[in-house]
């Protein structure tokens, strides 16, 4: 008796899918970056509009005057840069006229 199954056998080949680890973490998540930019406030004062930012300590690599007191901003205090929110005539831009104050001397003006 010879029975012939026949090509009746199923159960092909074994699935050979390619890698199937996927989604590994990506190399490095970035923070935020600490030196924002763009990332003023409005503040009114006696002679007009201007915009604010803070400077941290690890952003202030140089040392400024401050038009406040007429002492140096020294290197690696926070503080805060002020230019005017509309610009003088003369500038292009209000960030041209930008200035460093502590930040007392600027909170203290009118
Ligand atoms: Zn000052």
């Amino acid at each position: 008796m010879v029975r012939q199954s026949g090509p009746s056998k199923q159960g092909g080949p074994s699935k050979q899918g390619g890698p199937s680890k996927q989604g590994r973490p990506s190399k490095h998540t970035r923070p935020a970056r600490p030196l924002g930019s763009g990332h003023a406030s409005a503040a009114t004062k006696r002679d007009g509009r201007w915009l604010v930012r803070s400077v941290p300590g690890a952003s202030a690599v140089k040392a400024y005057r401050c038009p406040g007191c007429d002492q140096v901003v020294a290197v690696g205090v926070p503080h805060v840069v002020v230019w005017p929110a509309e610009p003088s005539w003369h500038s292009a831009s209000g960030l041209d006229e930008r200035r460093h104050w502590h930040t007392a001397c600027w909170q203290r003006r009118p």
